[in-house]
C-alpha cells in the first residue's frame, strides 16, 4: 500500500516540461531579460527555459526551507539576500513546483522590492493549485490531487530522507534491524517507486555516514534513533 504518493520524474520529461512552458511563454509574446532561478529546484528548469528562449542572462535566489522531503516545511526566506539593480528589465522567475507556494512569494516580494525590475512573471512545470498561495504566469501541469514528483536533482537526497522516514517510522513498532533489500521493499511499497540500486547504495552510505545506521553483522543494519536530527 503507497502511503505517500509519488511521481518518478525522468529528465526527458523534465525537457519537454521545459519546452511547453517556454513555448506559453512565447505564444503570450511577452520576453523577459532575464531569468531568475529559484534554488534549488528551480535550477535545471531555469537552465533549460533559456535554452529553449535563447536567453543569456540568468540568476539565482536561494530560499531556505527547514523541514524534509514529502513533509509540510516551516518558514521559508531568502538564504543570502544580495543586491541587484534590474531597473528597466522584465524578469521571468523560475521554480520546478509551486507546492504553498511559500517559496515563490518570499522570491517575487525580494526582487520586487530589492532589485525593483519593470515586469515579474512566474513560470513552474507544476502548479498544485487546491494548496498553492499564488497561481504561476505560465505552468504546464494543474496538479489536482497533492503528490510528491520525484525529480531526477533529488533523487539522492530524497531516497535518504525516505529511507530515513521509513526507518523512524518502523522503530516506532520496534523494528530496529534492517538489510538493505528489506529497506528498499519497504521503500517501494512505501513510495510505489523504483529509483534503482545506485540511488540506494548511495542513501545507505549516507545514512552510514551520518550514524544513523551502523552495521550490525553482514547486511544487517542497525537503526540509532537518538542520532536523530530533524533538519
Ligand atoms: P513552494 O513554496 O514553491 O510552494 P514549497 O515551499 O512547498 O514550494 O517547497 C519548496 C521546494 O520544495 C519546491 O520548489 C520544490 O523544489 C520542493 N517541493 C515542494 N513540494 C513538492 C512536491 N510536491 N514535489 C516535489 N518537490 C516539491
Amino acid at each position: 500500500m503507497v502511503k505517500v504518493k509519488t511521481k518518478l520524474v525522468s529528465w526527458d520529461e523534465v525537457v519537454e516540461w521545459c519546452r511547453l512552458l517556454a513555448l506559453k511563454v512565447e505564444e503570450d509574446s511577452w520576453r523577459p531579460d532575464l531569468v531568475v532561478a529559484v534554488a534549488r529546484g528551480g535550477y535545471v528548469p531555469a537552465r533549460l527555459i533559456c535554452d529553449f528562449l535563447d536567453i543569456h542572462d540568468l540568476v539565482s535566489l536561494q530560499i531556505l526551507h527547514w523541514g524534509k522531503a514529502a513533509e509540510i516545511t516551516a518558514e521559508a526566506h531568502v538564504k543570502y539576500p544580495y543586491t541587484l539593480n534590474l531597473s528597466g528589465k522584465k524578469i521571468l522567475l523560475v521554480d520546478d513546483i509551486i507546492d504553498t507556494g511559500d517559496s515563490v512569494i518570499i522570491a517575487k516580494k525580494f526582487i520586487t522590492e530589492n532589485w525593483k525590475p519593470a515586469e515579474l512573471k512566474v513560470a513552474a512545470m507544476q502548479w498544485i493549485s487546491p494548496v498553492a498561495k499564488i497561481k504561476p504566469d505560465y505552468f504546464v501541469e494543474d496538479v489536482k490531487d497533492w503528490i510528491w514528483y520525484q525529480y531526477p536533482w533529488t533523487r539522492a537526497e530524497d531516497t535518504t530522507n525516505f529511507f530515513e522516514k521509513i526507518l523512524d517510522e518502523k522503530a516506532k513498532e520496534g523494528k530496529n534491524e534492517w538489510s538493505l533489500e528489506e529497506l528498499i521493499g519497504e521503500f517501494k511499497a512505501w513510495y510505489g517507486i523504483d529509483v534503482g540500486e545506485k540511488y540506494y547504495s548511495l542513501a545507505l552510505k549516507r545514512l552510514l555516514d551520518s550514524g544513523l545506521l551502523t552495521e550490525a553483522g553482514e547486511n544487517i543494519y542497525r537503526y540509532m534513533k537518538e542520532k536523530r536530527v530533524s533538519k
